[in-house]
Parts: structure tokens; C-alpha cells; sequence
């Protein structure tokens, strides 16, 4: 179980222009020149939802010898971009210095990158920097998916007197193969909206994609999970992009995608139908026969550590797992559910069974000696 957690947030719409749509920031991975950056912010600039210009000066980079930022530089190129535009401008900031050359030129909302967010050293480093600084933060989640290290960083920032603070999804690092440069997860960014109700959470499509083609499909995606907007890597001319070259849209592609979206709302276009409430009530009941299921099947399951244990045996019996599995896929199948799913569904049906097996097999009071023992002391 979490701590109880206590953030303090503005509102979005309290600290950016609002409109009906998503808010959008846009802008290319790396500032390159003062001409890439003054050209793609200047088509940015005609896109109604795109309020906030995003550069990254400073680039964390997996191996060294890659384009690692124009550096300070570039934030003058910021300064220009907002002067001429009036677009907000943003930029990811790693460490305390960065903070401050940040905040000196001033930058109007800084972002804390997924390399940055899972070393609370780091992040402590930034809020401490910060303290004082009246300016907003939003945090990319880790490359690793724990949603801990997530929302220590928003907590970190907090303490330090950020409130106007927001949260990015950008995927998560995995080791299974998908089509994603970063494997999106829905689950855990529900799970931090579940923590801190408040925090606005933006999608970060270009690093969850890692090519262009998917990022459609993905904005519509975080539309539909009611996020509050995006932050889009846009480049005036992505193939020649010094980093992220693949993921980055010319900006009238941002375009097309943008009008491209169906906007849909928590509450959809009216009040909540009967009938929505009464598919509500069927899955409701549905979730409850789910639960009794799981419980006679972990009273079973107790059984049969027991069982297992009087006899001596082995706990994993592997060949009975995979018997279990393939039963159940095939059920599965005609039942017409994804195979995929219902794999991992029982995998972990059988690691929890596995787990409360061993436990029994340790439990001392069902040693009769031990509980002998015990009774007398
Ligand atoms: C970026 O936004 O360019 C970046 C480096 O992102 P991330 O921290 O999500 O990898
Ligand atoms: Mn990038």
C-alpha cells in the first residue's frame, strides 16, 4: 500500500490559455539552429491548440558521441521564439544548473525527462534548485514502469512548493517485443491519476511511437483515456533532424493529425444514460463473480499446498502448468477472447497460487512440532 499522498496542484486552466481542445506543446526534440527553431515555431504558431513551443537544449543521450544540445545558446533562441510568436516556451531540465540558466533566460515551464525522473537524486537535486521559483514543472514518467518513482518526483517537487505541476506519459522501456519505441501503459498512468486526481496528464506520442506512423492512432488513444493534452516533437524538416529523426511530423502534419481527432468527453454529450447505467450495474456484477471466483479458487489452492506439502512434493509442478495453460487458451479461444491476454491473466492467477503455496509450505504453525513448540511458550 502507498503512503497517503498529498499534492498540492493548480489547475491546469488556471495557468494556461485553455481551449475546448487538448492543450498542445510542440516543438522539436533538439534546438538546432536558430533557423529550425524560428521556422518550426513559426508554422507551429498558426496551429490554434498548440500554445506551448518545445525544444530540448540539453540531450540526455544513451551512448556518448550522439548530438547532446546546443546548450545555453538555445535558450536564447527560446527567448526569440516567444517574443515573435507568443507561444510559452518549455524545456527539459536534468540538473541544477539547468535550472538556473532556465530560469535566467526565462523559460516558462520546465520538463523533467524519463532518465531524469527515475534518479530521485537527480529530481531532488531540481526541486531544491526550484524551491522558491514560482514556475511550472511537468514530470515524463520513468523509464521504468513504477509508478512510485512517478509520483516521488511530483512529491518531491511539491515539497519544494511547485504547485503548478503536471505529468507526461512517454512510455515505458520493455524487454517484450511491441511496435513501440516505448511500450505505452494505460494501467499505470490510471494509477496515478487514481493517487493524484488533480494532476493533469499530458501524452508524449513521438517517444511512446518512435516513428511517425503510429503517433495518429496513439493521440486518438489518449483522447479517448481523457488526457488533458500532448507534447508532440515537431521538426520543420524531421528527416534531417539531428535526434529523434524518425518520430518527428513536419508541422502541417501535426495539423491534419490535430483535426483529425475525435474529441470526446468524460461525461459524453450529455447526462449519463439509463443505459449506460445499466451496463454499468451488468459489469458491476460481473466484477463481484469475478472476485468469489478468485477466492474458491485461492481456497483450493490452500488446499493443495497443504496437500502438497504432507506429501513432500514439489511445488511448481511444471508439467500441470503447462497442461492448465494450453486448457485454458483453448477455452479461451472458442470463448473468443485474445490469447494474449488471457496467457497473462493466468500467469498471474498461477504466480499469486504459486506464492500462497510456498507460504503454507513455510507456515510454521501447520508443523505440528512448531506448534507444539509454540503452545508451550
Ligand atoms: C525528449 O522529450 O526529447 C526526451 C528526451 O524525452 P524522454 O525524456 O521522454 O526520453
Ligand atoms: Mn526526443
Amino acid at each position: 500500500m502507498s503512503k497517503h499522498t498529498r499534492i498540492n496542484v493548480t489547475p491546469l486552466a488556471e495557468w494556461l490559455p485553455q481551449t475546448d481542445e487538448p492543450l498542445v506543446i510542440a516543438g522539436p526534440c533538439s534546438a538546432e539552429t536558430e533557423t529550425q527553431v524560428l521556422q518550426t515555431a513559426r508554422e507551429l504558431s498558426k496551429i490554434p491548440a498548440v500554445k506551448v513551443f518545445r525544444a530540448g537544449i540539453w540531450k540526455p543521450r544513451t551512448r556518448p558521441g550522439g548530438f547532446d544540445g546546443v546548450g545555453v545558446e538555445g535558450l536564447r533562441w527560446l527567448k526569440q521564439v516567444k517574443a515573435e510568436t507568443g507561444l510559452l516556451t518549455t524545456t527539459e531540465v536534468a540538473n541544477a544548473g539547468h535550472v538556473y540558466e532556465a530560469l535566467k533566460y526565462g523559460i516558462d515551464i520546465l520538463w523533467i525527462g524519463a532518465r531524469t525522473t527515475v534518479n530521485p537524486f537527480s529530481v531532488q537535486e531540481i526541486a531544491d534548485a526550484l524551491r522558491g521559483a514560482d514556475i511550472p514543472v511537468l514530470v515524463k514518467n520513468p523509464i521504468n514502469p513504477d509508478v512510485q518513482l512517478w509520483l516521488g518526483a511530483l512529491e518531491r517537487l511539491s515539497h519544494a512548493g511547485i504547485t503548478r505541476l503536471g505529468a507526461v506519459h512517454r512510455g515505458f522501456s520493455t524487454f517484450e517485443k511491441t511496435h513501440f519505441r516505448n511500450a505505452p501503459k494505460w494501467d499505470i498512468v490510471i494509477e496515478l491519476k487514481r493517487l493524484v486526481p488533480e494532476i493533469p496528464i499530458l501524452c508524449d506520442p513521438s517517444h511512446i511511437a518512435g516513428n511517425r506512423d503510429l503517433i495518429p492512432a496513439l493521440c486518438q488513444k489518449a483522447v479517448d483515456m481523457a488526457m488533458n493534452g500532448f507534447m508532440i516533437e515537431s521538426h520543420i524538416s524531421p528527416d534531417a533532424a539531428l535526434s529523434d529523426a524518425a518520430q518527428q511530423l513536419q508541422p502541417a502534419a501535426l495539423a491534419d493529425i490535430l483535426d483529425g481527432l475525435e474529441y470526446r468527453r468524460p461525461q459524453g454529450d450529455g447526462e449519463p444514460e439509463e443505459f449506460l447505467k445499466t451496463l454499468r450495474a451488468e459489469i458491476d456484477l460481473t466484477d463481484a463473480a469475478i472476485l468469489e471466483a478468485i477466492s474458491r479458487r485461492s481456497e483450493i489452492s490452500e488446499k493443495i499446498g497443504l496437500f502438497k506439502k504432507s506429501h513432500n512434493m514439489t511445488i511448481l509442478q511444471v508439467g500441470r502448468w503447462q497442461q492448465l495453460l494450453e486448457d485454458r487458451l483453448a477455452r479461451a479461444g472458442k470463448l473468443g477472447l485474445e490469447a494474449e491476454f488471457v496467457k497473462a491473466l493466468f500467469q498471474i492467477i498461477h504466480d499469486r497460487s504459486i506464492r500462497m503455496q510456498s507460504e503454507v509450505m513455510n507456515r510454521k504453525t501447520d508443523n505440528p512440532s512448531n506448534q507444539d513448540l509454540k503452545d508451550v511458550s
